[in-house]
C-alpha cells in the first residue's frame, strides 16, 4: 500500500514528458521473479545466474537442470525482455572448477567471460540450455557477458552465441573502464550495451569493491563515473543499440533522473527501488535530466555531483 501511494508509482517508468525509460529488475533466480512482478518491472535487466553454479562449485549443473530454471523466469515475463547474464565466476564469486586459486588479485584475473573463454564447454552449455530454455516462448531473451575488456572478447562471445544456435540478441557488460573507452568498437560485434556500475567503479578508481575503507572511492557519482556512463551511452546511440544501467547506481532515484539524462536507455535495479525510481522520473523532464547531468559531469567529486543533481531537479 506504500508503494502504490507513492506518485507515478504504477505503469511503465517514463519521464514527466513522456520519454520512455524502462524500469527493469536484477533477479538472482527464479525465488526473486514474484517480487520483480509485484513491483512492475517491464521486464529482467540482469538475471545473475551465478546461484544455479554456487550449489556444487565442484562441477556445472546439466543443461536439464539449467533449462528448468532459465524457463520459469523467462515464463514469468511473457511479452518481456529479459536479460540473462552468463556465468560471472572468480573475484567474489570463485568457483573450483573455474576459478585459479593462487590468483595475486582475483579481481583482476580469471573471472567473468575470460573463466569461460578457458573452459568453453561450461559457456556452450549455459547458451545452449538458454536457447532450449526459451524455444517457444514470445519472450525477448537477450544475453550478456561480463568483463569484457575489448572488441576480440566481444567477438568472442558473439561466436559462441551464433555456434550455440542461439536466437537471442547478445551483448556485453560495459564493467571494465576499456570497454567503456572503445564502446564504439566493441558495438560491431554485439547488440546492446549494460553498463555494471558496481565493478565500473571498482576498476575506474582501482579500489576493491568488497574493502569497505574504500567506500569513498566507491561511489558511482564520481564524475569520472559519469563520463564513462555517457560515453557508452553515446557509442551506442549513435548505432542505433541499447545501453542500460544494471548496477546499484540505477537504483537511486536521483542518480537514475541522471542516468536518464545522460543517455542510457533502460535501468535495472532491485525490486524494491522501482517505485521510488519510477515516481522520480515522472517528477522530472528529460530536459531537466539532462541539465542535472550536464552539471553533475562539470564538478569534481561525487559530493559536489550529487549536490549539483540535486540543485537542478529541486529548483526547477
Ligand atoms: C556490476 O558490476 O555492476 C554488476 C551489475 O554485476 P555484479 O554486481 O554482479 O558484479
Ligand atoms: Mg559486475
Amino acid at each position: 500500500a506504500r508503494r502504490a501511494a507513492l506518485a507515478g508509482a504504477t505503469g511503465p517508468g517514463a519521464t514527466s514528458d513522456g520519454h520512455r525509460m524502462p524500469l527493469l529488475a536484477n533477479i538472482g533466480g527464479p525465488a526473486d521473479v514474484a517480487a520483480a512482478v509485484e513491483a512492475g518491472a517491464e521486464g529482467v535487466g540482469l538475471f545473475r545466474t551465478e546461484f544455479l553454479f554456487l550449489e556444487d562449485s565442484a562441477r556445472a549443473p546439466s543443461v536439464e537442470t539449467q533449462v528448468a530454471a532459465y524457463r520459469e523466469v523467462l515464463e514469468a515475463f511473457p511479452r518481456g525482455r529479459v536479460v540473462v547474464r552468463v556465468l560471472d565466476a572468480g573475484a567474489d564469486k570463485p568457483l573450483d572448477f573455474l576459478t585459479p586459486g593462487d590468483e595475486p588479485n582475483p579481481a583482476l584475473g580469471v573471472r567473468g567471460l575470460r573463466s569461460l573463454l578457458k573452459h568453453p564447454e561450461v559457456l556452450r552449455d549455459q547458451l545452449r540450455a538458454l536457447a532450449q530454455a526459451s524455444a517457444g516462448l514470445p519472450v525477448h531473451l537477450e544475453v550478456m557477458a561480463p568483463m569484457v575488456a575489448d572488441r576480440a572478447d566481444a567477438r568472442a562471445f558473439a561466436e559462441a552465441c551464433r555456434e550455440a544456435g542461439l536466437a537471442a540478441k547478445f551483448g556485453v557488460m560495459v564493467e571494465v573502464p576499456s570497454a567503456a573507452l572503445r564502446a564504439r568498437s566493441i558495438l560491431q560485434e554485439v547488440g546492446f550495451l549494460s553498463l555494471g556500475t558496481n565493478d565500473l567503479a571498482q576498476y575506474t578508481f582501482a579500489a576493491d569493491r568488497q574493502v569497505g575503507a574504500l567506500s569513498r572511492l566507491q561511489n558511482p557519482w564520481h564524475p569520472a563515473l559519469l563520463d564513462l556512463v555517457a560515453m557508452s551511452a553515446e557509442a551506442a546511440a549513435a548505432d542505433s543499440k541499447s545501453c542500460g544501467v544494471c548496477g546499484e547506481a540505477a537504483s537511486d532515484p536521483l542518480l537514475a533522473c541522471v542516468l536518464t539524462g545522460l543517455g542510457v536507455t533502460s535501468l535495472s535495479m532491485g525490486a524494491a527501488a522501482i517505485p521510488y525510481v519510477r515516481a522520480a522520473l515522472a517528477k522530472h523532464t528529460l530536459a531537466q535530466c539532462e541539465r542535472a547531468a550536464a552539471a553533475a559531469r562539470a564538478t569534481d567529486s561525487a559530493e559536489e555531483a550529487r549536490r549539483a543533481a540535486q540543485a537542478v531537479l529541486s529548483g526547477e
